[in-house]
């Protein structure tokens, strides 16, 4: 990765500066250069109005890769808490620090996210890139990009795990773009190979009918996003303070593109947090009706679980698409998932094959939901499913 100034091009019109979140230029005599502190996050390239600033991105045969060593996470931050998926992260990003010999480090962005730091350690966090700034209280691509990609340029992690979340799709897919890495999206498995310190990246192709396992041999960092609930957290470890890196940055309101004037959040009609539930129960096209979710919603409400579904029914129209698991729903891993009428087709599977334990209740035997189920029920969801219901009735005395 290189950037230069092209002196003949440059007025000396300062703008650059403004954009430059790490204070790294300087104006002598109307032309700009680097001071040594640049990191060439390339933020200022956009910035000159006469293309005089010049970023080159190293092809991928001419990396060094040995140059680039150790873990990071970059983390989310969702209502003053570190987001669920960023612990989950941190705690595979131990697991492939262990076997690699490095260390984990979190890329902590935000405004007064200190104290979130301590809680990073716990769950397998080395060190804390900390980037504090007010314009960094709330997220947008281009601040956000320009200091991670900046931090990225200057310490060379081998591996940067996102997660694949609204936000994190967005970040990812800009910065590996910015420093010409490639990234894997949306992978259900990552395992190290440690000899070539090559990062193995599975996540379902061509529509969900295969698994891919997607290296990246001559480009770094190795990229991934990973959905929220796919991997697994560690259990927190008291006592465990990671090394706290506060990282300077100075972000001028006016080079920023973007401005935040009100976050409205979208209401549900009911609360559907499917990835927090400890139990699922799931209908399928199996129901032949919309109205038939009434069976699925009494034994979720007998057993205290919440309600998913298929992406047949959701593409129905019988319910609405918050509800639906798998591939382009939501990754689910509750301790109970009971799939009704559901035939585990493998983009549904994707999504909650991780369960604790799985029923499925399906009049086909052959359906490959049976495959994954820890009990199989073969027979009519309109018979089981109440009769289930009723048990759980009389052993909890709600009839
Ligand atoms: C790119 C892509 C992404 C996708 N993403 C997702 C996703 O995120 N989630 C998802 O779910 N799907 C997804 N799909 C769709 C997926 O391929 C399947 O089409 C879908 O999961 C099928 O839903 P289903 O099991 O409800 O319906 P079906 O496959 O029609 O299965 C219905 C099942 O109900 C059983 N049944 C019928 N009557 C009864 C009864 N009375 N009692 C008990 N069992 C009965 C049948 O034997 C059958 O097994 C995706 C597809 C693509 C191409």
């Amino acid at each position: 990765m290189g950037i230069y100034i092209e002196t003949d091009k440059c007025t000396g019109c300062k703008l650059c500066l403004r954009a430059c979140p790490y204070g790294a230029i300087a104006v002598e005599e109307d032309k700009a250069h680097f001071t040594e502190d640049c990191t060439s996050c390339g933020a200022c390239v956009s910035a000159c109005p006469v293309g005089a600033i010049v970023m080159e991105v190293v092809r991928a045969a001419q990396v060094d890769t040995s140059q680039y060593r150790g873990i990071w996470v970059i983390a989310e931050v969702q209502d003053g808490h570190l987001a669920e998926v960023t612990l989950e992260l941190l705690g595979k990003a131990r697991e492939l620090a262990e076997a690699l010999q490095v260390p984990v480090s979190l890329v902590l962005p935000g405004d007064e996210v200190s104290g979130l730091a301590a809680r990073a350690g716990q769950y397998g966090a080395d060190e804390v890139y900390l980037v504090e700034h007010q314009n960094l209280a709330q997220y947008r691509t281009g601040p956000y990009t320009n200091v991670i990609c900046g931090l990225i340029n200057k310490h060379k992690p081998e591996i940067v795990l996102i997660g694949a979340t609204l936000q994190g799709r967005d970040l990812a897919s800009r910065i590996a773009a910015r420093i010409g890495a490639g990234l894997t999206a949306d992978c259900t498995g990552l395992e190290i190979d440690t000899e070539e310190r090559l990062l193995r990246q599975t996540r379902p192709a061509f529509g969900g009918n295969i698994m891919a396992t997607i290296l990246c041999q001559q480009a770094r960092p190795q990229m991934a996003t990973v959905r929220p609930r796919v991997m697994k957290k560690l259990e927190p470890q008291d006592g465990q303070e990671p090394q706290i890196i506060n990282v300077p940055v100075s972000l001028d309101a006016k080079s920023i593109a973007t401005k935040i004037v009100e976050i409205i959040r979208e209401e549900q009609q009911e609360v559907v947090n499917l990835q927090d539930a400890d139990i699922i129960v799931s209908g399928g096209r199996g129901l032949k009706a919309p109205e038939n979710f009434s069976v699925i919603r009494e034994l979720a409400e007998a057993i205290g679980g919440a309600v998913g579904a298929s992406r047949a029914t959701v593409d129905a129209g019988w319910i609405p698409a918050y509800h639906q698991v798998g591939q382009t729903g939501k990754t689910v891993h509750p301790k109970l998932y009971i799939a009704c009428g559901i035939s585990g087709a493998v983009q549904h599977l994707a999504g909650m094959s991780t369960s604790d334990c799985i029923i499925a209740i399906n009049t086909d035997p052959n359906a490959p939901i049976f495959d994954v189920a820890h009990y199989g029920v073969v027979g009519d969801l309109f018979e089981v499913v109440p009769a289930l219901t009723d048990a759980f009735n009389k052993e909890f005395g709600q009839s």
